[in-house]
């Protein structure tokens, strides 16, 4: 296993604050936020990028995003935008998948 932070962000091994958990995954707040609301859900298991996934993953990464629309509607985001980067190139700096939670409205 590579030494990864969102793996042992996800392992609860560094305290972060989970806005959702479950046997599968996490959501938290960005630690630099580009957007009023910016959440990181994140999967517990160690995929490095989408350009890594595979049939098998099909389950977890739809639950990644229904995960999102259900942050969204707890709190209250009347609308939002959902962001993957791919790869160096596509901007992606933290090998472990994950999918940004945006919008230009409050999470309280
Ligand atoms: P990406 O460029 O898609 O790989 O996005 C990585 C994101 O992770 C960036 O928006 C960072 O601000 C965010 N990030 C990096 N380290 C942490 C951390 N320790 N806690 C929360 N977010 C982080
Ligand atoms: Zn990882």
């Amino acid at each position: 296993m590579p030494d990864c932070i969102f793996c042992k962000i996800s392992a609860g091994e560094l305290g972060t604050e989970f806005l959702y958990e479950d046997e599968d995954l996490v959501i938290f707040k960005d630690i630099n936020p580009k957007a009023v609301t910016h959440l990181l859900a994140v999967p517990k298991k160690h995929i490095a990028s989408i350009a890594e996934m595979e049939d098998s993953h099909t389950h977890l990464i739809g639950k990644l995003f229904l995960a999102c629309k259900k942050i969204a509607d707890k709190l209250g985001l009347k609308g939002y935008n959902l962001h993957v980067n791919v790869g160096k190139e596509g901007g992606q700096e933290i090998f472990h998948i994950h999918v940004h939670l945006l919008s230009k409205f409050s999470q309280n």
